[in-house]
């Protein structure tokens, strides 16, 4: 009797850029598993029927991703959070078990880190400047804030001043946030005395996209990290460049995320050779 295939996917909206299907199913097909993954584009009123056919059986779905604006939406489904994703309250990774419970776990952090590690970024004792308080501004300044290797301050801008306030008074309650400090401009982010700058905004996916930061900020001792990475080389990336500073995208967080959900997935751990094919397949989908 045929099995039938192992269907993974990714719930968001919209969901016509991700580049996760192009990773993992150049991982299964690497790895010889008959699964796909697939693009489940959802409204939030689909969301309480998706997630009941997903705890039938019968479901051909094993494993799934979510992305915006349903990673902290789906915390109601889940029927237990790993530690880490208890922590961020944001869930990007679903693991369904042999009897169809949902544990959620948050990959974007440690995927944040390893990316991190990759190009030798320290961060203890740092100063850090964020742009952004969105869901992945949340996974980051939580794990930045309980890793041994916390960062002297966090700074942290945003548009939307009320979402800041609201995400430290929640994070306050979890974890020691006395090093991180809301500030009302980007001028007072003081990026000129940080080593290190996030952008964690979707400021710079767009071409007409105009750069938040004031190119006289950017300076040759910065470190400054974009989550976007398609552009490959954001605005305020190339204006970093421009003024001799580090820069890195973020194609190597979607990578080490997506592995971290796979091995998560499959319950075991990913050879180098089948990583590689996944980064690689990332690599093709944006000229770096
Ligand atoms: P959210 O929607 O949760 O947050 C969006 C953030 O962008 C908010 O801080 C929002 O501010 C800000 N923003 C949006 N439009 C504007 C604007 N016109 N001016 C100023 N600020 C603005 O998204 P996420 O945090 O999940 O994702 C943010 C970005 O990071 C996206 O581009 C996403 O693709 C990327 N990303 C990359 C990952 C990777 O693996 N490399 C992983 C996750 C995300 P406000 O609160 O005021 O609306």
């Amino acid at each position: 009797m045929s099995k039938e295939k192992i269907i993974y996917g990714i719930i968001g909206n919209p969901l016509t850029h991700s580049l996760s299907p192009v990773m993992h199913n150049a991982a299964f097909k690497a790895l010889e598993v008959d699964a796909e993954y697939q693009l489940f584009p959802l409204n939030e009123q689909d969301l309480s029927v998706f997630f009941e056919n997903l705890r039938d059986k019968n479901s051909p779905i094993g494993g799934l991703n979510v992305t915006v604006p349903y990673k902290e939406k789906v915390l109601e489904y889940m029927d237990s959070l790993a530690p880490l994703s208890q922590k961020i309250m944001a869930v990007n990774t679903i693991v369904i078990s042999k009897d169809r419970q949902l544990v959620g776990y948050n990959t974007d952090a440690p995927g944040f880190l390893a990316h991190l590690a990759e190009l030798q970024i320290e961060t203890a004792g740092k100063r850090v400047a964020i742009l952004g308080a969105g869901g992945s501004a949340r996974a980051i300044i939580t794990t930045l804030s309980i890793i041994p290797e916390r960062p002297d301050s966090i700074k942290i801008y945003n548009r939307t001043s009320s979402r800041i306030d609201n995400l430290l008074m929640e994070l306050g309650q979890r974890i020691d946030i006395s090093h991180i400090e809301s500030v009302n401009s980007v001028d007072a982010l003081n990026i000129e005395l940080a080593d290190i700058l996030i952008n964690t905004t979707s400021i710079g996916l767009h071409e007409e996209d105009l750069c938040l930061v004031d190119a006289d900020h950017l300076h040759s001792n910065l470190f400054v990290y974009d989550l976007i990475y398609n552009p490959a080389e954001s605005k305020l990336l190339a204006l970093a460049k421009k003024k001799g500073a580090r820069t890195a995208n973020g194609l190597g967080m979607l990578f080490y995320q997506g592995v971290l959900a796979l091995e998560h997935w499959a319950e075991t751990r990913i050879e180098d050779d089948v990583k590689m094919i996944m980064r690689h397949a990332l690599e093709k989908e944006v000229a770096q």
